[in-house]
């Protein structure tokens, strides 16, 4: 069960994009010093494709859909992700994993990677260790998508 625990309309987090921020909760992740502790936890309110597709009418405008950590279903989030694309937006998740499966290529536009580590800081230094990719546009099982890596589209901004 995908569940989640708030919802945002955001300009930061995706270059170029106005983007729906839902935080995911269930993260099995274990970065030190995790902005959102809270995430960790088996909280919220279960985002089923008639939830997403209620949040999603009340948000007309937005261009991208990004799901804020992976929670504890993956399969679930993937449907989901799915949901976003057929209409016609932008999906996008913010892992804290190294890596993601390649099956992600087939559900998201932008993935990006990397646990929160402090002494690299956040993806707005050009010190971080984690990484926005665009993927390109490709057949969802053919061989080959692009990954773009975008991150630096943050640190213009400083
Ligand atoms: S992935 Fe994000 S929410 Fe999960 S532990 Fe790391 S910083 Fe916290």
């Amino acid at each position: 069960m995908v569940k989640y625990y708030s919802t945002n309309v955001v300009f930061e987090e995706i270059p170029d994009e106005v983007t729906l921020a839902i935080e995911i909760t269930n993260c099995p992740g274990h970065c030190e010093g995790c902005h959102s502790p809270w995430l960790r936890e088996d909280i919220g309110e279960e985002l089923t494709p008639e939830k997403l597709n209620e949040i999603l009418d009340k948000n007309d405008g937005v261009t991208c859909v990004c799901f804020m950590g992976e929670g504890n279903d993956i399969r679930g989030l993937l449907e989901l992700a799915k949901i976003v694309r057929n209409r016609g937006l932008y999906a996008a998740i913010y892992s804290g994993r190294e890596e993601v499966p390649k099956i992600f290529e087939c559900y998201f536009n932008y993935i990006k990677v990397g646990p929160y580590i402090a002494e690299f800081g956040p993806l707005n230094v050009p010190t971080t260790n984690q990484r926005l990719y665009k993927i390109g546009e490709s057949g969802c099982y053919d061989d080959y998508h692009e990954w773009v890596d975008i991150t630096y589209k943050f640190w213009k901004r400083q």
